[in-house]
């Protein structure tokens, strides 16, 4: 069956911060210079906002510029954030630390950024954009010079055994003159671009951490609309880099997460269980006891900054967001980057369009307030390498005596090489869930929607199966049991315990992209599944 063919100016993969404000930005220029621009976004999720888990405090310095006015068009921006607390914690005490300047949120509001997305794809539709959800991009298409051309979205109605079914579909073509890819954090269509351009030849590699989030509704007397906490310390070990974060909202609401950096060295460690254990100290428990958890999800984000941003153009597009890597590790914030540089990224392409050769994406970047905010806290994250007290004193002094300005720039190394053999490392012994503020992962896989079509080929690829045993069993005791947040991987066995095998349990996984980056030897490839499949996340 041939594949339909829709043709536009600029097609763009994701609708998430990055990829609408590229497409607002490209229509308000359109319209300002009484052109017509054909516009798509295509999104995987079934809705704008259903994959997107942030979360958050917002800066709103980008959508002041994209949009001045959005107080008055309703943007979801209602819980200014008036109260900054940094916590220390050890396992039964905590300490009020000086809130880092980074971590100053005066200005900013606690939001869902699941909402904006809605929001601003609203703004996006009313100026003409079409967006597509339930289209997930399968394939970069290119012409015979090799310059992306578009993509395709998958085919819907191919069974496990890779045959069309009743239900068969094929996917379409979304040719454009200009591709932008805003897939956000390990995005898998720029991850094969980064391998086809050799985008990353100049820059060190990206490193990333996981985030687990959950929402509830807490009891009144423990709801404080607008307080900000951050947590270091207790249940994590000192060489483990991570915290947690903790941020009232209206209606009673409390987003609670936990993000570890995913090069982490013991193949023990649960990032899900590291964030349930949290939940239960003495400090944390009373803000949730006697709530209500509503909604649950992870999601992995980008920890490498300035020295981890690849070539981030390429005939025929552009990458923007997430996707290149644009978040601001010690703000714990990349949404306001990801919405600049989606605008950049549609002043540069409209340019173009336009005839003009000297539009330059990089270097518009390079102009921007993305990079020297980026430039000054390059530093930071690295220097935790070298565990908590280490990483405090080098970010107090180069937050306070260097300014961000050291002559040097710290190294980074990628997160899958960090995994020592199981045989060297020591067992976490997990409390079990109280049911009450903690959980197990079944049921916390239940409250994000998570739901994919069954007959499907398996969104996780192996590229050698046989390594899950020999490799990943053998030497790490299979740690993909352990870091995926939604127990997709399982190692099942014979019942007198011989016979080990890894089942992939793909319907529960909820696209947080930890086993395409953490896997020892990057053996798991994570492709799009159908469209529309994954989590359906409300408010996240
Ligand atoms: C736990 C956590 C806490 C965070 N806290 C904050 C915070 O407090 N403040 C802040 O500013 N930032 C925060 N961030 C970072 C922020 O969420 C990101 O910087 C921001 O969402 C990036 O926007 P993006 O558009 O680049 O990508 P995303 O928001 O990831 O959006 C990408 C979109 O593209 C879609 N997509 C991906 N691939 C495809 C495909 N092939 N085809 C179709 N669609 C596709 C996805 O489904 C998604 O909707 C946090 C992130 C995490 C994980
Ligand atoms: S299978 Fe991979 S992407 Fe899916 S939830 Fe698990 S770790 Fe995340």
């Amino acid at each position: 069956m041939e594949r339909e063919r829709m043709e536009y100016d600029v097609v763009i993969v994701g609708a998430g911060p990055s990829g609408l404000a590229a497409a607002i930005r490209l229509k308000q220029l359109a319209a300002e210079a009484g052109s017509e621009l054909a516009v798509c976004v295509i999104e995987k999720g079934s809705e704008v906002g259903a994959h997107i888990l942030s979360g958050a405090v917002f800066e709103p310095r980008a959508l002041n510029e994209l949009l001045p006015d959005w107080r008055e068009r309703g943007a979801p921006l209602v819980t200014p954030a008036v109260d900054d607390r940094f916590l220390l914690l050890t396992q039964s005490r905590a300490f009020r630390l000086p809130t880092p300047p980074q971590m100053h949120n005066r200005g900013n509001y606690i939001i869902s950024i699941a909402n904006l997305c809605r929001w601003l794809g609203k703004e996006a539709e009313a100026l003409g954009v079409e967006i597509y959800p339930g289209f997930a991009a399968a394939e970069v298409l290119y012409d015979e010079l090799g310059r992306v051309r578009g993509v395709a979205t998958g085919a819907q109605g191919i069974g496990k055994d890779g045959q069309p079914t009743a239900q068969f579909q094929p996917g379409v073509e979304l040719i454009a003159k200009e591709t932008l890819f805003a897939e956000g954090c390990r995005g898998s269509l720029t991850k094969s671009l980064e391998a086809q351009f050799d985008l990353r030849r100049d820059s060190g590699p990206q490193t990333y951490g996981i985030g687990i989030k959950e929402l509830w509704e807490v009891d009144p007397a423990q709801h404080h609309p607008g307080r900000v906490i951050h947590t270091i310390g207790w249940p994590l070990d000192r060489k483990t880099y991570g915290g947690s974060f903790l941020y009232h909202l209206e209606n009673r609401q409390v987003a609670v997460g936990f993000v570890i950096g995913l090069d982490y060295d013991n193949p023990y460690l649960s990032p899900f269980e590291e964030f349930q254990r949290f939940k239960t100290h003495p400090a944390i428990r009373p803000t949730f006891a006697g709530g209500r958890r509503i909604a649950y999800g992870a999601r992995a984000l980008n920890e490498g900054g300035f020295q981890a941003i690849p070539r981030v153009s390429f005939p025929g597009g552009l990458v923007i967001g997430c996707a290149a890597g644009f978040l601001d590790v010690p703000k714990i914030k990349g949404s306001h980057t990801a919405m600049k540089s989606g605008m950049v990224a549609a002043e540069t392409v409209f340019r173009r369009l336009r005839g003009d050769p000297t539009a330059d994406y990089r270097s518009a970047l390079a102009a921007s307030w993305i990079w020297p905010e980026l430039r000054a806290a390059r530093n930071i994250r690295p220097a935790f390498r070298h565990g908590l007290w280490a990483g405090l004193l080098y970010a107090a002094l180069d937050t306070y005596l260097f300014r961000g300005k050291a002559p040097w720039t710290f190294a980074h190394s990628a997160d899958h090489r960090h995994l020592r053999p199981a045989k060297e490392a020591q067992r976490i012994a997990y409390p079990k869930p109280d049911g009450i503020v903690s959980f197990d992962r079944l049921s916390s896989v239940f409250i994000s929607n998570t739901n994919h079509e069954e007959n499907q080929p398996s969104h996780l690829k192996l590229r050698d199966p046989a390594k899950a045993i020999s490799v990943n069993y053998a030497i790490y005791d299979s740690p993909e049991q352990r870091y995926c947040p939604a127990g997709v991987y399982e190692i099942l066995k014979d019942s007198d315990g011989t016979n080990p095998r890894l089942q992939i349990n793909a319907p529960n996984c909820v696209h947080c992209k930890t086993c395409d980056i953490k896997d020892p030897t990057q053996n798991i490839d994570w492709v799009v599944p159908e469209g529309g499949g994954g989590p359906n996340y409300p408010n996240m």
